[in-house]
């Protein structure tokens, strides 16, 4: 069975670039993969690992078949480490970038490279970003670390400064639309799955695969239900609390943004609470992602109920300036 993970096509020029690097030995010991989230960036990384590790390597990818390709396959290469936090959208814990310090202080045991994917960059705090500092710093020989980020601008500039960086931005429209189109039963479901999904095409898929969907579609009626007064802060947020948070913290930022792209509201005082409930947005954001467990039954209550306020005072606001 042939095992070789074959990059997306958006991926493509990056992916040369990568090979031609290992082929000239240009490669660096520390890789930053930066871009858009769910745009493929760690199957990128991945896929170019195995190539490493694969003993008859072709130029588009590994051959799948070498020893190297199904123990990296079976996931028991001894010379391969994917650090990622315990649960999605929470950190990684300290522990774990100790353990992969270690990992890429030894030399590989295959004899060849050794490589450690840590995914997300941000998802280090600063202790952890502190404690892998040293690894980036004295990496072993052939060792290569490649570090996943959606957001550059929420990792240590220590860290980015150790790395060489390269961008990765959303998929062209087309190549985006032809990758989803060949995986999706429902053709027509595919222009609205992109556009929910800021033109990322793995989270259009999740989106087109239903979970996703549901779930928006249930916060959508939560918070139509809220901003109507059908609803109370409480009801709304007892129908979304099992809806990941980073996925509710997204979903309300859109709908801030629309707001703030109304005329009206472009550069006006109006738009101050809008702002400051974005802010807030960043605060939950980072909560979330903590260590600590908040209650999300009180945590969405809570920010839905100041959400609802930012629409009643600007309403308030609105009927006043007709007045006057
Ligand atoms: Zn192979």
């Amino acid at each position: 069975m042939n095992t070789a993970l074959q990059p997306y096509p958006w991926h493509r020029a990056a992916w040369d670039s990568l090979v031609e690097l290992s082929r000239v030995g240009r490669l660096p010991h520390a890789l930053m993969l930066l871009g858009p989230g769910e745009t493929g960036k760690q199957h990128l990384a991945l896929s170019f690992a195995q190539r490493l590790f694969c003993s008859v390597p072709g130029e588009h990818s590994a051959c799948g078949q070498c020893r190297g390709c199904q123990l990296f396959t079976a996931g028991s290469h001894p010379d391969f480490l994917l650090l990622e936090p315990e649960e999605a959208g929470k950190v990684i814990k300290v522990d774990d970038i100790r353990a992969a310090g270690e990992f890429a202080g030894k030399t590989a045991s295959q004899g060849g490279w050794r490589v450690l994917v840590l995914s997300p960059a941000e998802g280090m705090n600063v202790s952890a970003a502190n404690a892998f500092l040293k690894t980036l710093e004295e990496p072993g020989e052939r060792v290569l670390i490649v570090l996943i980020s959606h957001q550059g601008g929420a990792v240590l500039p220590t860290i980015r400064s150790r790395c060489r960086i390269m961008t990765l931005s959303e998929p062209p429209l087309g190549l985006a639309r032809d990758w989803l189109a060949a995986r999706a039963s429902q053709g027509a479901e595919v222009e609205r799955a992109l556009q929910q999904a800021g033109g990322r095409p793995l989270r259009a898929l999740r989106f087109l695969d239903g979970e996703l969907r549901a779930q928006l579609e249930r916060f959508e009626a939560a918070l139509e239900a809220l901003e109507a007064g059908a609803a109370s802060a409480l009801e709304s947020a007892r129908a979304v609390q099992d809806i990941p948070g980073r996925e509710l913290v997204d979903w309300l930022q859109r709908r801030v943004y629309e707001h703030l792209r109304a005329p009206a509201l472009v550069g006006s005082p109006r738009a101050r609470p809008f702002f400051r409930f974005l802010d807030r947005l960043v605060a939950v954001r980072q909560r979330i992602t903590g260590t600590a467990n908040p209650n999300a039954q009180l945590l969405w209550e809570e920010v839905l109920m100041d959400w609802k306020a930012v629409l009643d005072f600007d309403l308030r606001h609105r009927a006043q300036e007709r007045r006057a």
